[in-house]
Parts: C-alpha cells; sequence; structure tokens
C-alpha cells in the first residue's frame, strides 16, 4: 500500500472520506443526484438565481461579448468594463465607497488579510471560515483565536496585544451553524482597541438585513466596519468574489493582495451574471423575504419533529449528530428517502460536531420543506438518533450576546480551528 493509499484509508476507517456526487441540472430545489430524483437541501443557491432567465442570459450575452476568459490578472490586461460595472453596483449596494472583485471568496480572504494585517495582531472567530484561517496563516499573523462569539475573549485578547495593530475578523452569519456574530459588541471593542475590522457575508448578502444587505447593513454599521468580503457563488448564483471598503484601502488591495494581483480576473460571464442577478435583489426584494420566511418555516418544522436546530436564526440550519460516521449514515437515510443534505465532518466542523447542513432556498415550497422534515427525522432514527420530544417553538434573537447562551460548557472547550 502506498502512503497516500494509506491516508485515504484511514480517511474511509474514521468516516471522513469524502467523494464527488453528480447532479445533472441546475440547483433548483428538486435534482437528479446520481440518477436519482431528490429534494436538494444544502445548496448556497438560496435565492435560487443560479439559473434565473435573466442570469442566464446576461451571462450567455457576456460570453459574446467579452469572450469567457478575461485573459490575465486584473492589474496586467484583464480589467473590463463588465468588472467595473459590477464594483460600482456592489458599493452602491453594500453603501461603501468602492468595491474590488476578486476570483473567490477563498482568494478574497486570504488576499485581505495578508494585505492588512503582514506580521500583525489578527483576531479570529473559532468558527471563523477556512479561507480566514488560511488567510491569517498566510500573513504570518499572530493569531489570537476568540471563542465563538466570545466578546469578552475577543477584549480580553485585545487587552493582551494593546498597542499592536489588531484587526479583527470575523464572519458576519456563520457557515455551519447559521447564527450571527455580535458584530455591534465587536465594532464597539475595535473602537475602543483601535483595531480594523472585517466581516465575512459570504452567507448575509441576498439574505439578511434591507433587502438582502447583510448584517452590517442590517445593524447600521457600514461606517464602523473596514472591510467587508463577500462572494459571487452564493445568493447572486455566480462565481466570484468581492471586497467593499473606502476608497484608499482599495487602491491598497490592488497594489499588495497577492491573491488579485497573481490571479486573473474573474470570467466576464460569472461577472455579468452576478450583475444581473444583484438586479434581481433590488428589483424583487420578496425573493429575500420568501427565503427568510422559508428559513423560519424549516426550523419550525423540524422541532416539530423533535429535531434541535442548534444556535441557528437563519436559512443555515445544523442538525448535529456529533460522531462523522452517524452524520453519514443519516445523510445516506435521508438521502434514501428522497432528501438531499450533505453530512459535513471535520475538518469543516469541529471533531465531535459531524452535522447534515441544511441549506433553505427561497425556491423551497413549504410542502417541500415539510415533507424533508418528516424525512429527515425519520433518518435520524434510522441512523439511531435519539429524538427530543417535540418542544414549544423557540426562536433565538438574531443576534447572539454571548456564546454561553448558546452552547453548553462541553462545545465552549471545543478545540479552535486556527491557531
Ligand atoms: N467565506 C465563507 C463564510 C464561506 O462559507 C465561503 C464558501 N463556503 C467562502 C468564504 C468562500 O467563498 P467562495 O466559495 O466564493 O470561494
Amino acid at each position: 500500500m502506498t502512503e497516500i493509499e494509506q491516508r485515504l484509508a484511514e480517511l474511509r476507517e474514521l468516516g471522513l472520506y469524502r467523494r464527488l456526487r453528480m447532479i445533472s441540472g441546475p440547483q433548483g430545489p428538486r435534482v437528479v443526484l446520481d440518477g436519482k430524483p431528490v429534494l436538494l437541501l444544502c445548496s448556497n443557491n438560496y435565492l435560487g438565481l443560479a439559473d434565473h432567465p435573466r442570469v442566464r442570459q446576461a451571462a450567455a450575452g457576456a460570453a459574446m461579448r467579452w469572450g469567457v476568459g478575461a485573459g490575465a490578472s486584473r492589474l496586467v490586461s484583464g480589467s473590463m468594463t463588465v468588472h467595473r460595472r459590477l464594483e460600482e453596483a456592489l458599493a452602491d449596494f453594500k453603501g461603501t465607497e468602492s468595491a474590488l472583485l476578486f476570483g473567490s471568496g477563498y482568494l478574497a480572504n486570504m488576499g485581505v488579510i495578508a494585505a492588512l494585517a503582514p506580521n500583525g495582531h489578527v483576531f479570529s472567530d473559532q468558527l471563523n471560515h477556512a479561507s480566514i484561517v488560511d488567510g491569517c496563516r498566510l500573513a504570518g499573523a499572530q493569531t489570537t483565536v476568540y471563542r465563538h462569539a466570545d466578546t469578552e475573549h475577543l477584549e480580553w485578547g485585545l487587552r493582551q496585544a494593546a498597542g499592536a495593530p489588531a484587526l479583527i475578523v470575523t464572519d458576519s452569519v456563520f457557515s455551519m451553524d447559521g447564527d450571527v456574530a455580535p458584530l455591534e459588541e465587536i465594532c464597539e471593542l475595535a473602537d475602543r482597541y483601535d483595531a480594523r475590522v472585517m466581516v465575512d457575508e459570504a452567507h448575509a448578502t441576498g439574505a439578511i438585513g434591507p433587502g438582502g444587505r447583510g448584517v452590517v447593513a442590517e445593524a447600521g454599521l457600514q461606517d464602523e466596519v473596514d472591510v467587508i468580503v463577500g462572494t459571487l457563488g452564493k445568493a447572486l448564483g455566480s462565481y466570484g468574489a468581492y471586497v467593499c471598503c473606502d476608497e484608499t484601502t482599495t487602491s491598497f488591495l490592488l497594489n499588495t493582495a497577492r491573491t488579485l494581483i497573481f490571479s486573473t480576473a474573474p470570467p466576464p460571464p460569472a461577472v455579468a451574471g452576478a450583475l444581473a442577478a444583484l438586479e434581481l435583489v433590488r428589483e424583487q426584494p420578496r425573493r429575500v423575504e420568501r427565503l427568510a420566511a422559508n428559513a423560519t418555516a424549516m426550523r419550525d418544522e423540524l422541532i416539530a419533529q423533535g429535531l434541535g436546530t442548534g444556535p441557528s436564526c437563519t436559512q443555515i440550519v445544523p442538525l448535529v449528530v456529533g460522531d462523522a460516521r452517524t452524520a453519514l449514515r443519516m445523510c445516506d437515510a435521508a438521502l434514501a428517502r428522497g432528501v438531499f443534505a450533505q453530512a459535513i465532518r471535520p475538518p469543516t466542523v469541529p471533531d465531535g460536531t459531524s452535522r447534515l447542513r441544511l441549506a433553505v432556498m427561497a425556491s423551497h415550497s413549504k410542502q417541500e420543506l415539510q415533507t424533508a422534515a418528516r424525512a429527515l427525522a425519520a433518518a435520524a432514527r434510522d441512523a439511531g438518533q435519539t429524538l427530543e420530544p417535540p418542544r414549544q417553538l423557540e426562536r433565538p434573537a438574531r443576534r447572539p450576546a454571548r456564546v454561553s447562551e448558546l452552547f453548553d460548557g462541553e462545545a465552549i472547550q471545543r478545540p479552535a480551528r486556527a491557531a
């Protein structure tokens, strides 16, 4: 057995082996997965815009006008009028002075953190996305990982580091738990300790806040947050990413963010598709409202079935089962009942917190969500889970104040994902 084969065998043994499943057709509420029709409950196509006719037409039109590839980095010859138009539209949508496109959210987080905090001090939430963790590594920054959403722990860290230039970075909607960062408290601390704030709105844009403008806009913190990062790959139905900030920071990133400087500009069809999607979000705010209503309906249905929905208060709903193999079994059992909700295991989530991560879309019908909740409850039983007795609906407040309200003591001890 080669070393690589051995490592693959180990992954299988631990229930951590990953493989690709094939979907024929677009990311709609119903798809054909590996040849079998199922309800799709784990796509980030939150507003159903990835295959909207206007988005498709815009992408096709851009391919005819500008071609498929941008041909070079933005700083060489790859900056096209379509890039500029989307940047202007995004800055206007987010209420910032300017915006800058990146190849993906992963590249944006890596590039921005490394540019803003070279050899500095970064304070990063324990449950931040992997691209933020990797950005801290690339920056060579001293990184303090504060306990999830725990602003007291964050303040303790800031006090220790007083004097050194600091960057606080957090997801606004956490990608695996669907809860929301305490942004107001974070900004107050940043003000007190003279730190910069960077917020990743990957799962909030198009989903939360006025007309889907995100958590920063909902809290009115545009002037307090220094950099907003977002992706075009989720609610905006395309591929690529953006950074919204002031003009000085934009020029600085254009000159220093390696993942922008040394990578080909986003492809024109993806950019034009995202622009059309953004126009649809602005014209049709009911899509965002429908997503929020569906998210609430999904959580209510799951709770009624005796399934815990954790701290979720958004369209992302975790069904935490703990063990990776149990999560796989539950995923297979749900598939057998016609529902596809991917099992998410370490290292994407901390050890012992494997789960099915549900992602609700505005395009699901209430009936589909109800059917899915029943199938998931049955799948949980098939996988050996004991369900809670159906209980009174408790809707978590949108903005958690302290982590201790969300998790029990054991969960607080979870190992941090970034170091
Ligand atoms: N940030 C968060 C919070 C994410 O969940 C993701 C994608 N899963 C990214 C960044 C990366 O975005 P992209 O898919 O555009 O690379």
